[in-house]
């Protein structure tokens, strides 16, 4: 589950509708139970799709890790692409208070309407605002897009995060896309970092925009972190090639 690649934006703006994939997915599903084929492209892999459902998910139905960032969470919590809520909503169960943000319309009208309070049309890089806890869920910290924005996306870290906050992402390390069968990893080759991907997305007609992608592996992330002034810690690992991390300021 946490492979599933996720809409992104560059331009910093929320989605319009007629090019909203996720959302109409989500839509859909909230409003009847069912969906049609999220469909999912990208150069380097056949064709995939992503099961809507699993965007529903209750807590029990988590990865381990997600469970376990969501019951690290504290003080005022920050979902970031929250997509259906399902983040936000276990949150609330568990009497936490959380902003959910999203830059879906259609999937922030569901959020409010499955009981999410806080739900807002927002994309990440311009968000205002001060949380103790920073959400960013199934491989969320792929927004970022590419290491190249790497700068940015801690220039806004440290803008959110109030003081002893922390960011909790995971993320999958997808070097075993480069297996050979006998088991061995090559990299060489490679232009760029082998995580950066491109995806776009389909619904019924509606055909995203093709958007840039980012799977960091934990020691990438851990570099970053430090080049940034951050610390990250990889606080779970789950069963395949996926993790979460903490990122906390790094002490003075
Ligand atoms: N976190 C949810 C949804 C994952 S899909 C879950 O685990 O089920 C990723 C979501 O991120 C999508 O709904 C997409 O619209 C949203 N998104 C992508 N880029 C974003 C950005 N820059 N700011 C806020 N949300 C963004």
């Amino acid at each position: 589950m946490n492979n599933f690649p996720c809409v992104s934006t560059v331009k910093m703006s929320v989605m319009k509708k007629e090019k909203d994939p996720i959302g109409h997915a989500i839509a859909d599903y909230h409003a009847t139970g069912k969906s049609a084929r999220l469909r999912v492209f990208s150069p380097m892999f056949d064709e995939d799709e992503i099961p809507v459902r699993t965007l529903f998910r209750p807590f029990d139905e988590m990865p381990a890790i997600e469970q376990e960032a969501l019951k690290a969470s504290r003080g005022s919590i920050l979902d970031v692409g929250a997509g259906a809520g399902c983040h936000s909503l276990a949150l609330q169960d568990m009497g936490q208070q959380v902003t959910a943000i999203d830059i879906s319309p259609l999937a922030v009208a569901t959020m409010r309407d499955r009981g999410v309070r806080d739900a807002r049309e927002q994309d990440f890089f311009t968000l205002d605002g001060q949380f103790d806890t920073i959400l960013m869920l199934m491989n969320g910290i792929g927004i970022v897009g590419s290491l190249s924005r790497m700068p940015a996306f801690f220039m806004q870290l440290e803008r959110l995060l109030a003081p002893g906050g922390q960011l909790l992402c995971d993320s999958s390390d997808i070097c075993y896309v480069f297996e050979d069968e006998n088991g061995f990893i090559d990299l060489t080759g490679i232009e760029g970092y082998y995580g950066e991907l491109t995806y776009q997305m389909q619904y019924k007609t509606i055909k995203g925009e093709p958007f840039p992608w980012l799977f960091i592996d934990a020691d990438t992330l851990t570099q970053q972190a430090a080049a940034h002034g951050f610390k990250a810690d990889i606080i779970a690992r789950g069963a395949h090639y996926d993790y979460l991390a903490r990122l906390i300021r790094r002490p003075h």
